[in-house]
Formats: structure tokens, C-alpha cells, sequence
């Protein structure tokens, strides 16, 4: 089984010490890929380019940098697209974004902007051959109106050229198995990546994933406390494992601990 590791550009010193700490015993797990995210509406563009050239320069390992489309204009990605090019970032995880808060899609429909993730990945590859992934939601994406439309979306993220989705987290791997399934009856051919999420801190996890809308299985928690986070997430990802799943993405949060100990579990 091979991984992906996510990371988010570091923004303040201590977050930088703690990256460069977990770099090189994340890289040692020998990675397929490193992930860099994007911050809201840009706020960590030039970080996420940064971090996204160090970590390829540190580690060796190929790097793919989040973009997402929603309230930037058209020009200023294509021209980030370049940078990144530039840089040597090859692979880009492509996504729409989240509004930011007390604005609504309406103040981002003018012709400037991109109308959909499928607009922004067809633009991005006449920029450059880029190696595109997309975001796939095993539990229905909150915007979606049904699981159907969610899959029309996915379905037209990869017609116009995506090659791979990641999923969002998910503690119940039926769900995951569910988005596969209805992916490929609707005649989804790429893979789609299970992604994880180790759980370090257990009310900002379920903060976060009341956000998302990832549910949290009543006896997480419990799970948690009693064989630790380490175990918990080499049950999930042995039990991927089991039923067929060749790649997994673990949302590191910059951190090794929880992630190296799990995969020696596995
Ligand atoms: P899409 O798949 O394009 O759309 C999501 C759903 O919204 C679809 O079902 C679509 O039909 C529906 N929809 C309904 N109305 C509209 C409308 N008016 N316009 C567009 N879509 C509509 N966010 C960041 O900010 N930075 C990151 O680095 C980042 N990384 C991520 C990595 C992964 C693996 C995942 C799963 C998510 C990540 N996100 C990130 C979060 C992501 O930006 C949000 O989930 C966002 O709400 C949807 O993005 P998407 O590309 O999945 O959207």
C-alpha cells in the first residue's frame, strides 16, 4: 500500500520548527506524494509555494500544491499556475474553496471567475501539462443537493482531465466504499484515495468534522481513549487494506507521531 501525506505551509516560527521536525521522519515512510494546502480564499499562496519547494528539495519525494478557484479571478491563477510551474510543482489537487464567511456565490459569478472546478481544470491544463487530482466526499459534500449531483460533479472534475480523487475524512470505511461504488456506476473510472485523518485532539477533530459533515461514530471516542489514535487509524487503513484499497492520504497536519506509528502497526 502506498501513501500520500498531506502538509499546510507553516505560518508562524514554532510552525515552521514543528514542519521541519516531521519532515524527514515523514519522508523516511517513503511517501508516493506530499500534499501542500491552500489557505482560504489564498491567504497561504505564497506559503503553500514555498513550503511546496522546500518540501520537494528536502525530501525528494513529489509534491502536489492545493489551489482553489472560488474568490480569486481567473488571471491571477493561471499566473499563480505558472509560479508553480516554475517551481518545479508538477501535480495540483484542485478545488473550488469555501466562501469566505457573509459572502455567497453571487459575489463570485462574474465573468472573471471560474464557474466550476471542472472551468478551473481544463484552464489549468492549456497552462501546462499539469497532473491534476480533485476532492471526492464519501458522506455527500454539503453543497451538494443529493449524492447524485455530488457525482456529476466528481464525473466532470475528471472529463476535464482529473486523474485522481482524495477523499475527504471518514471514520466508517462502508462510506468510503459507497462513494467508489456510486462513482463507478456512474462510470468513474479513476482512483480515488481514502483520506485520514489521525486524531490528536478529539473536540477540535469533531468541530471540524460537525463542518464537513463527517459524521463521528459514537464509540470514536471510546476507541480513542482505549487503544490510542495510532491504533485506531492502522485498524482503519489495515481494514482498507483488507477490502481492496491500494493508496491511502493521511492528513498529517504537519505532524509524524501518530502517522509513524500507525503505519508500524499495519
Ligand atoms: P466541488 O467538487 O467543485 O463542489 C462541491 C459540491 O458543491 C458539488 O457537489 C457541487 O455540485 C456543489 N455545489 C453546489 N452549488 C455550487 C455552486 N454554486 N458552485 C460550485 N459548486 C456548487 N480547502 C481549501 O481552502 N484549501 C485546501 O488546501 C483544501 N484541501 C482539500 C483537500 C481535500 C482532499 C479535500 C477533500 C478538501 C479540501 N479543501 C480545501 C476543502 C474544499 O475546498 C471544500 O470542501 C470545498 O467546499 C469544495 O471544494 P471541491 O473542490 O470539492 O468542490
Amino acid at each position: 500500500m502506498r501513501f500520500s501525506f498531506e502538509l499546510f505551509p507553516p505560518k508562524t516560527p514554532q510552525a515552521t520548527a514543528a514542519l521541519e521536525a516531521a519532515l524527514p521522519r515523514l519522508a523516511v515512510l517513503n511517501p508516493a506524494l506530499f500534499t501542500v494546502t491552500y489557505g482560504a480564499g489564498g491567504t497561504t499562496k505564497d506559503g503553500t509555494l514555498a513550503t511546496a519547494a522546500t518540501v520537494a528539495a528536502r525530501t525528494g519525494v513529489p509534491v502536489a500544491a492545493h489551489l482553489t478557484y472560488l474568490t480569486t479571478p481567473r488571471e491571477a491563477l493561471l499566473a499563480y499556475a505558472q509560479d508553480l510551474w516554475g517551481r518545479g510543482v508538477r501535480h495540483i489537487l484542485a478545488l473550488r474553496g469555501d466562501l469566505p464567511p457573509g459572502r455567497t456565490f453571487a459575489d463570485f459569478a462574474g465573468p472573471q471567475y471560474f464557474r466550476s472546478t471542472a472551468q478551473f481544470i481544463a484552464a489549468l491544463r492549456d497552462v501546462h501539462d499539469f497532473e491534476i487530482s480533485v476532492a471526492a466526499y464519501p458522506e455527500v459534500h454539503p453543497d451538494a443537493a443529493d449524492a447524485a449531483e455530488d457525482i456529476e460533479t466528481l464525473k466532470a472534475k475528471v472529463a476535464a482531465g482529473a486523474e485522481r480523487a482524495v477523499t475527504q475524512f471518514f471514520f466508517d470505511n462502508a462510506d468510503y466504499w459507497a462513494l467508489v461504488d456510486r462513482a463507478r456506476a456512474a462510470g468513474v473510472a479513476v482512483p480515488i484515495v481514502p483520506g485520514l485523518l489521525p486524531v490528536h485532539d478529539f473536540p477540535a477533530m469533531a468541530r471540524f468534522a460537525a463542518k464537513c459533515r463527517a459524521r463521528v461514530p459514537a464509540d470514536l471516542e471510546a476507541r480513542l481513549a482505549a487503544e490510542g489514535p495510532a491504533a485506531v487509524l492502522a485498524a482503519q487503513i489495515r481494514d482498507l487494506r483488507a477490502q481492496g484499497a491500494a493508496h491511502a492520504h493521511i492528513y498529517t497536519l504537519n505532524r509524524a507521531d501518530i502517522v509513524e506509528q500507525a503505519l508500524a502497526k499495519i
